[in-house]
C-alpha cells in the first residue's frame, strides 16, 4: 500500500479523494479547479465540516472543498444552464 503525503497538511495520507480548489475570486470560473489529492483523515473531516465554506490554505491562499461537485463548472460545449 502507497502512503500519500496529505496535499493540504503533508501529514501522511492513505488514499486520494476528489477535491475542489478556488484561487482568488470565487464567481470566475476559471479559478476553480478539480484535483484528486492525497488527503489525510484529519482535512477530510475538515473539509466535510466546512462544507460551502471550503477550507482556506494560508501557504497557497487557495480555498478547498471535498468532493467535485461544489460548483458548477462551465463546460464547453454544453449549454449554459441557468439556476434553479
Ligand atoms: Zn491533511
Amino acid at each position: 500500500m502507497t502512503l500519500y503525503r496529505c496535499a493540504l497538511c503533508g501529514r501522511p495520507a492513505g488514499a486520494k479523494w476528489a477535491l475542489t480548489a478556488c484561487l482568488g475570486d470565487s464567481t470566475n470560473p476559471g479559478a476553480w479547479r478539480r484535483e484528486v489529492l492525497p488527503t489525510c483523515p484529519r482535512c477530510l473531516r475538515a473539509l466535510e465540516k466546512a462544507g460551502a465554506e471550503g477550507v482556506k490554505l494560508k501557504r497557497t491562499g487557495e480555498r478547498w472543498y471535498g468532493g467535485h461537485a461544489v460548483r458548477r463548472f462551465a463546460a464547453k460545449g454544453m449549454p449554459d444552464s441557468s439556476d434553479g
